[in-house]
């Protein structure tokens, strides 16, 4: 016994006992570290007392069906408060115990603390799919979106527009103004380009000084408005330097719209893009599309 006692001391993680209610019966000291509760605290109460109430509800069913159906707890994720209030997320493995007739009688298991090792794995992702001068979505993320709203506006015979953007003789300001400075305008323009669309269309940065926006549910004729007043509205935007110097910043839009210019998502990228290689040569500083006959 003493041999076992120093082993569940000994390690990081929370060992308990508990009834068929859900109530503990035995908790290791490692609660106290994690949770904030002496062991004597939690003994006779539930878990989901130290839920947030959406995460308790949703834990209730989990752990009854689990015990209607005798099951052990494999690494179930669940948040729980601390004492002091913050959030702590525990991951709980578990094995049922039954009396002589087979009766489930409760649980026996561990809870690990994995709030800091689901913090690195959020941080992972969101570098892995977003920009990080602009905090805009990246490339990847973008033809994943194109490809799932395609799927969808197939599915619905609903229309989808995209625009591509690039700003125009961006070179210059580089030039003019340096490297950091460009950075500057980079990200001001990502915050004037999320704040112009509508809350269901989706930016990313494609590239450099290039932008991608797609439009669900959109029209041609409407997508071609849109793009009119985002170009209007960049045109118009007063960025500013460090130096305290005002710039003006303009961009060229290319619009393409499924299924008129394309019939997959490739097809609707490349037609954007066509369509702004059009807006740069027509003068920049415009929005266009492919006319159909220009396809190809
Ligand atoms: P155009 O109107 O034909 O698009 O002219 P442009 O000068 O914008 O075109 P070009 O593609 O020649 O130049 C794009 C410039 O954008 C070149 C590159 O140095 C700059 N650029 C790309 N990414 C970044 C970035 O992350 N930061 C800064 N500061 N500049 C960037
Ligand atoms: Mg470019
Ligand atoms: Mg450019």
């Amino acid at each position: 016994e003493e041999r076992f006692r120093q082993l569940v001391e000994s390690t990081s993680d929370w060992i308990w006992e508990m009834d068929k209610n859900g109530k503990y019966r035995y908790a290791s000291p490692q609660v106290e570290p994690i949770l904030g509760y002496k062991p004597e605290e939690v003994l006779g109460r539930t878990p989901f007392e130290m839920m947030p109430c959406v995460e308790a509800e949703k834990m209730k069913a989990t752990l009854e069906a689990l015990i209607n159906s005798g099951q052990p707890i494999n690494q179930l994720q669940n948040v729980n408060e601390h004492k002091d209030g913050h959030q702590v997320v525990l991951e709980s493995s578990a094995r049922p115990f039954f009396d002589d007739e087979g009766v489930i009688q409760g649980y026996r298991g561990v809870d690990r603390d994995v709030t800091e090792r689901k913090r690195m794995e959020e941080k992972l992702r969101h570098l892995a799919t977003h920009d990080s001068l602009t905090g805009l979505h990246n490339r990847k993320v973008f033809q994943e979106r194109i490809q799932d709203e395609l799927e969808r506006s197939e599915r619905y015979g609903h229309p989808l527009a995209m625009f591509m953007l690039d700003i125009d003789l961006f070179k210059q300001v580089n030039d003019s103004y340096g490297h950091a400075a460009g950075d500057d305008v980079l990200r001001a323009f990502s915050v004037v380009l999320k704040e112009t669309v509508r809350k269901t269309d989706f930016v990313a940065r494609y590239g450099g000084e290039e932008f991608t926006a797609l439009l669900p549910e959109t029209s041609l004729e409407e997508a071609a408005v849109f793009a009119e007043r985002l170009r209007e509205a960049i045109a118009e935007y007063p960025f500013e330097l460090k130096n305290g110097r005002k710039l003006q910043i303009k961009t060229s839009i290319g619009v393409a719209c499924y299924p008129i210019h394309a019939d997959d998502w490739l097809g609707l990228l490349n037609a954007a893009d066509k369509a702004l290689y059009f807006a740069k040569w027509s003068g920049r500083n415009r929005v266009e599309t492919v006319p159909e006959s220009r396809r190809g």
